[in-house]
């Protein structure tokens, strides 16, 4: 895992952690785009893009959803709306190879 997020998952470095369970950890983005904007990253495996996910990997693409989802509950931004996002590869906007979904909200989103 040698990304800045293994090492946020092995402790090497700091993170604001929102949710840990078996098979992910939630953190706030360290250069945050909206009021809430929280990253979901697979904490026991590390699948660099979504292109490297298989359907081994179902129930923990599932599980990032609904923990985002969980996680826009607890934050108080469910009703009004958010967005979660996955980026792949460079055109996507891509920059940290450990697969990771953002959950922003707390601002009204605009495009798409
Ligand atoms: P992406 O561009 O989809 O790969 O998203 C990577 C995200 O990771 C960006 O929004 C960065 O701001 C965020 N990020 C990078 N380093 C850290 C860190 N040490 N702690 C929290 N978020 C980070």
């Amino acid at each position: 895992m040698d990304t800045i997020f293994g090492k946020i998952i092995r402790g090497e470095l700091p993170a604001d952690v929102v949710h840990e369970d078996e098979h992910v950890l939630a953190f706030r983005d360290v250069n945050p785009q909206a009021p809430t904007h929280i990253l979901i990253i697979p904490k026991q495996k590390e699948i660099p893009t979504l292109n490297d996910a298989g359907p081994e990997d179902q129930a923990l693409l599932g599980h990032m959803m609904l923990t985002a989802a969980k996680l826009a509950k607890a934050e108080g931004i469910d009703e009004k709306g958010y967005r979660m996002i996955m980026n792949c590869n460079a055109e996507g906007g891509q920059t940290v190879y450990h697969l990771h979904l953002h959950l922003v909200g707390g601002r009204q989103m605009l495009g798409f």
